[in-house]
């Protein structure tokens, strides 16, 4: 298949031969390379990673594949928005190539390789996607490796995803650097996500107070209150607000994600929740 200039103004690569060619080009003109893997449905946070690459690099690619390994049966992945042409036009002159297989590309038979992690996947999102990090670092390490990037660049907003895939780079030798971006937050301080969508207006308002409730129980847990108290305190108040469900709200080693025996951060520490309201799952963090 040969590169889709025609589409957009941004060309699209659908192939990883069409990636890589594009890639050694650009690497014949001594050009440096980040890559942005997303699922598309593109926001202002998944662009301030665009903009960060683009300081970081010569040349961006922005990866849009809805990885159907990440999502279990009970999961949107049927329902998560697929927006490709919008996302092309908030692109333009940002990035320098989309990279946008299918499935088929991606997972062609016979595929039976998974890349599965211990220890930084087993809390938190592990506990309650059993099967979401090993579809996530599975795909990581392919988009990787397609586009043999310098850098990746990840959002903070999956805190747990982040550390994945930096532990996941540093046990396998990946050649490449991973860098965070901060999170883009609505005017309420609700985490931009592509699910946010998903909200109705009631639900929108109450879930623009996760983010107060968060700051407030790490404030709390900074000045001495112990973690179990201040995120049983927090929890409640979450619930209180129309939540369904609280998945977790924990205190936990922000690089490891392993729990303190102390009920006291005794490191750099991060906050991290998951919560339903409605048939929509969020999740945020911010530092302790
Ligand atoms: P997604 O398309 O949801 O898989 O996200 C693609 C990338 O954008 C991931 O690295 C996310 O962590 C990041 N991201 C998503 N939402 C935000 C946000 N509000 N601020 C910063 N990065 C984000």
């Amino acid at each position: 298949m040969p590169l889709d200039t025609t589409s957009y103004e941004i060309p699209v690569a659908r192939s990883a031969a069409d990636l890589r060619e594009a890639v050694t080009a650009w690497r014949e003109d001594g050009h440096t390379v980040a890559l942005v893997p997303t699922m598309g449905a593109l926001h202002a946070g998944h662009i301030s990673l665009v903009e960060l690459a683009k300081q970081k690099a010569d040349r961006v690619i922005v990866s849009i594949f809805v990885n159907p390994t990440q999502f279990a049966p009970n999961e949107d992945f049927s329902a998560y928005p697929r927006t490709e042409a919008a996302d092309a036009e908030k692109l333009e002159g940002k990035a320098n190539l989309i990279f946008a297989p299918d499935a088929a590309d991606m997972y062609p038979d016979g595929f039976s390789t998974t890349v599965s992690l211990t220890g930084v996947t087993e809390p938190l999102e592990g506990t309650f996607r059993p099967t979401h990090f090993a579809g996530v670092a599975t795909v990581v390490a392919k988009l990787i490796l397609r586009a043999m990037p310098d850098i990746a660049i990840f959002g903070e907003k999956d805190w747990q995803q982040l550390m994945v895939i930096r532990r996941m780079v540093t046990d396998l030798d990946i050649p490449v650097e991973i860098l965070g971006g901060p999170i883009m937050r609505e005017a309420d301080g609700l985490a931009m996500s592509s699910r946010n969508v998903y909200l109705s207006p009631e639900e929108r308002k109450a879930a623009g107070q996760l983010n107060i409730i968060l700051r407030e129980t790490a404030e709390s847990v900074a000045k001495g209150t112990p973690i179990s108290k201040a995120t049983a305190e927090g929890g409640k108040r979450i619930l209180a607000l129309g939540f369904d469900k609280l998945d977790y709200l924990e205190i936990r080693d922000a690089a490891s994600l392993s729990a303190y025996a102390d009920d006291k951060p005794t490191s750099p520490a991060r906050i991290l929740v998951a919560a339903k309201i409605g048939k929509t799952r969020l999740i945020d963090n911010m530092p302790v």
